[in-house]
Parts: structure tokens; sequence; C-alpha cells
């Protein structure tokens, strides 16, 4: 039995505490107590497979990041205001991964946190409020910021000053995503400035991850800024999902489209699971929002979490993981698009590196099948696989495993996958 009761009676625990609001994974959700690596283990022993979890990016609980957090949350932990060396270090450390054009930081706790200011220093630097965002965009939880993430609405849809466009999926805009693309966007400006609204700025997540994973064709995103920029807005690339070595080849998701983003947000993966977000943005769009207001963030940039941090890109350096997120991503896709070609409920393959989504369709129609990629998710759970969902209708499998998978992995849970399927 589950430590602190039945299933029942901690799933009826949490909804007590915290209300309707409150979601947890699977038709049975799983009890955890421990993880490492790609492994996550449950009270009663039971060890899953994670393919799901981008946050812990390097491995679970990583030795290399636990060791950085305890020695330093024994020592130290203040706010930014003080000179402590392992921050300037850092920052260093991280500007370096970024186009030489984006070469002042700020630190936030969140993505959330990221996008909002990144917003608000677009909008000073513009003199706009028109966004434009994918149609089942996902960008975070301030107010400012949910405003401009479709998918985060339940009834009702963003306001006025925000234009949403089709996701770069092949079946709105055909064979010439790219140029589909950009045509979407272009027109999306004129729909805003027909409004009224003065364009501020694209918030794009590269990878597209809550509309479903689209990664192709690389490039795709080069004309849209031009647009946006020949429009006199900014591009915000949101690295959330995709930043720090995710897709493979590039450090930056954004860098696979070979663009130059304005402001560039991240998070998640950041510090491996301690809080840490940030914002890199040329240094003239800061200086302008900096005439007008300050920006403090109590948390942000502690000394623990930049440790956690500074780990992070340790080891992504050390032990090769973009390139491994390159090979076992290629693998793991082309497994599963070869199970495609013979599992009539699998359609499209998607993604980039360990970035993949795959489209689940109903057999006989080919259409989207969102209830069949339900089941197969909570089947996946109980052979001890641990995947998601995205899209906006749902039907697609996401998986976006840590950095460190390996092929004997990929191969089980495709192996598994086949054994599931209709
Ligand atoms: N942007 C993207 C693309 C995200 O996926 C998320 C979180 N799912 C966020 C921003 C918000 O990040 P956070 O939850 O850390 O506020």
């Amino acid at each position: 039995a589950a430590l602190g009761g039945t299933l029942e009676g901690l799933i009826s625990r949490r909804t007590a505490a915290f209300g309707p609001g409150s979601v947890v994974f699977y038709r049975q959700p799983l009890h955890v107590v421990s993880a490492r690596g790609a492994t996550i283990q449950t009270v009663d022993g039971e060890r899953f497979l994670d393919l799901y979890n981008n946050v812990p990016s390097v491995g679970h609980c990583h030795p290399k990041v636990v060791e950085a957090v305890q020695k330093q949350v024994a020592l130290l932990n203040v706010h930014t205001r003080y000179l402590f060396d392992s921050l300037d270090d850092y920052a260093e450390r991280l500007c370096a991964t970024l186009p030489p054009s984006l070469g002042h930081l700020a630190l936030t706790c969140t993505g959330s946190e990221a996008n909002d200011l990144a917003l608000r220093i677009a909008g000073i630097a513009t003199g706009g409020k028109g966004v434009v965002v994918t149609s089942a965009a996902y960008h975070g939880n301030t107010s400012a910021v949910t405003e401009v993430s479709p998918s985060a609405y339940k009834v009702g849809a963003p306001p006025d000053h925000v234009q949403t466009v089709a996701p770069p999926d092949p079946t709105y805009y055909g064979p010439d995503v790219a140029a589909g693309f950009t045509a979407a966007v272009e027109g999306a400006i004129a729909a805003l400035e027909a409004r009224g609204h003065k364009l501020s700025c694209l918030l794009v997540d590269s990878i597209f991850s809550s509309d479903g994973v689209f990664a192709d064709p690389v490039g795709l995103l080069a004309g849209a800024a031009d647009a946006v920029h020949r429009a006199q807005g900014l591009v915000i690339a949101d690295e959330v999902q995709p930043g720090f070595g995710r897709t493979g080849t590039r450090f930056w998701g954004f860098a696979r489209h070979g663009i130059t983003p304005d402001i560039v947000t991240m998070g998640k993966p950041m510090a491996n699971g301690m809080a840490m977000g940030g914002v890199a943005v040329r240094p003239e769009l800061l200086a302008r929002f900096s005439e007008k207001f300050g920006y403090f963030n109590t948390f942000a940039g502690n000394p623990v979490a930049v440790a956690a941090a500074r780990a992070v890109l340790e080891v992504i350096a050390e032990e090769g993981l973009m390139a491994n997120a390159d090979h076992v991503g290629r693998h793991l896709k082309g497994r599963l698009e070869d199970l495609a070609t013979r599992a009539p409920a699998l359609g499209a393959v998607r993604g980039a590196g360990l970035y993949l989504g795959v489209d689940v369709v109903a057999p006989d129609t080919g259409l989207p099948d969102p209830e069949g990629a339900s089941t197969l998710i909570n089947a996946l759970r109980h052979k001890h696989i641990l995947i998601g969902a995205a899209g906006r209708l749902g039907h697609v499998l996401k998986l976006r495993p840590p950095l460190c998978l390996t092929v004997e992995e990929a191969d089980r849970f495709v192996d598994v996958l086949e054994g599931l399927l209709p």
C-alpha cells in the first residue's frame, strides 16, 4: 500500500486542499519518491521510464547538480543585490551560447516571468501592444502572458490585441510550410493594424510544443521574422521548451531556423529543476525599459539556483548531451517513422533531437484521435513508460525525455508502444 493511505485517499486529500484546479497525470496517478537519469521510482518500488520530463534535462537528480546545490545551500543563499562570482561567471557562460547581439540578461524564477518581462520590454521599445502567437501556444501564467496563451483558455479567447496564426503544419499550409507560415504572420500583422493595434512582437516557441511539435523545415521562421522586423516589431523566441540543447543540432531552437531574435526567454531545463528562468535581450531594448522601470526579482539568480544552472551547462558539455539528443533522437524518430508505416493508428512523426511528436489517428479515417492518444498514454503508463500529449486537440504523443536517454531506453519505448497498438 502507498505511504499515507490508498491512492484514492491521496487523490481526495490533494483535491481537498487544492480544489478543482489541481490536475494529476494519468487515470491512475503515480505516487513518486525518487528518480535518477531517465527513471522515476514510485513508493511501491516500481520503476518508470520517463520520456516526459524536460525540466530534469541532464537527468533526474544528476549527481553533479545535486552536489553543487548541496554545497551552495550550506554556504550562502542571498539575492542578487550582492556581488558573488558565480552569478557573473554563469552570466558570461550563458551569453557565450547566445548570439552576440543579445548582450544583456535579466534573471527570473519562471518561464512565465521571463515572457511577462519580455512583453513589457517589447511594448516599451515598439510603443505597440499587438502580439502574434500560434493558435495553441502556451507562454505562461501571469495575467499578461495568459492573454497570449490561447491554449490556457477553457472558455473564451485571447483579447483583441492578440492575433493567432496556425502553427507550421502542412495540414494548414500545404507543402511549402515556410511560405505559408510567413504569409500567415504577415496577415496577422495586417489584421492587428486594421483593428488599431500597433505591432509589438511575434512571440514564438520554435519547437511549437503545445501546438503539437513542428520542427521542419529547418529555417521556417526566417520569413516570419523578416516580416515582423519590416513592420517594426520584435521577435521574441520562447526557448522554455527547445532551449539548452534539446533539439540536438543547436543549443537554441531558434538557431535551427537561422534567425536572431531580439529577445530570448528561457526556463524549465535551465537549472534542472531549481526555479530559474531568464531573458536575454539586445542591450538597447533593455536600456529603454530601464529608463522607465526597475526590475528586481527576489529569488531570481540566487546562489543556489545559479550553482545548479552552472552545473547544468557543465554537464551538457561534459557528457555531450546535445550530441546525444541528436543521436538518440534520430534513432527514436527513425524507429517511430518505421512503426508508423505499419501501424494505421499512427500518423506523422515530427520533431528534432529529443523533442518528438507522433500523431494518433483513427485507422479508418486518418483523422486526429485524441481519445486514442489518451488511451495509449494510459496504457504505456501501465507498462511503466511515461509520455504526454500535445496539440490543440490533444492527439499528439509528446516525447521529451531527459537528454541522457539511451538508445536502449528509446528502443524499449518503441517496442512497448508497438505491442499496445490496435
Ligand atoms: N513557455 C513555454 C513554451 C512553456 O511550455 C511554459 C511552461 N509549460 C512556459 C513558457 C511557462 O513556464 P513556467 O511554467 O516556468 O512559468
